[in-house]
């Protein structure tokens, strides 16, 4: 019994925690932690504050990468043409990202495959997937294996979802700051814009460099 529950506690930890890579392999961070190397990510997008997330990183010549959403795709072509022609990495992050979808793995491979189809159509092919929530459940680690794809997490989350205090958010994140993290943060948030113009910052004051080669 105790056995059993042990087990069910560990299964459902491997589920909703990404960097334990427990049903498929998942990068959480660059490899060999080079230091002072951060890599920015940012999930959902693109939204309506896109363009001022990539005039932002323009302005600190920093390079990131999107993990898109197929619909917003649609709604934004020449938003992801633009990231393209900036240099940023484009990556499918599924086609509506409903919950429903995530924990069935024929229609969490058909997401992948419907933003695989929209990506295209703005020039983008990619195999780097962000499972949506950072559930790595089978279904998820299934659809991965169908679709080929290679699954991104991270070891910083922002959290930016949650706490909209800019001053918190930017400690939380600046708190954690070690080498080859990968961050995760949200462009379609306004007070996530403002913390990243102060993330910025402080990462040329500190001498990190920013890429977005997760090779
Ligand atoms: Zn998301």
């Amino acid at each position: 019994m105790v056995l059993i529950v042990l087990l069910l506690g560990f299964v459902s930890w491997g589920v909703f925690d990404i960097r334990l890579s427990f049903f498929t392999p998942t990068q959480w961070h660059l490899k060999n932690r080079p230091a002072k190397k951060v890599v920015l990510t940012f999930d959902d997008g693109p939204s309506e504050y896109t363009s001022a997330f990539l005039d932002l990183l323009e302005k600190y010549k920093v390079k990131a990468v999107f993990f898109c959403i197929g619909e917003q795709v649609e709604k934004y072509p020449e938003v992801v043409r633009r990231m393209v022609a900036e240099g940023h990495v484009v990556g499918n992050h599924t086609f509506t990202h409903k919950p429903k979808n995530i924990f069935k793995k024929q229609a969490l491979a058909e997401e992948i495959r419907d933003t695989d189809e929209a990506l295209k159509k703005v020039g983008v092919v990619t195999e780097l997937f962000r499972p949506p929530f950072g559930i790595t459940s089978p279904p998820v680690a299934g659809a991965i294996a169908l679709t080929g794809k290679k699954a991104i997490g991270w070891d910083i989350r922002s959290l930016d979802t949650v706490i909209k205090d800019e001053e918190r958010l930017y400690r939380r994140i600046v708190g954690k700051l070690s080498n080859g993290n990968i961050i995760l943060m949200h462009d379609r948030l306004g007070h996530t814009l403002k913390v990243l113009e102060r993330l910025l910052q402080y990462l040329k004051d500190n001498n990190y460099t920013v890429t977005n080669d997760l090779e």
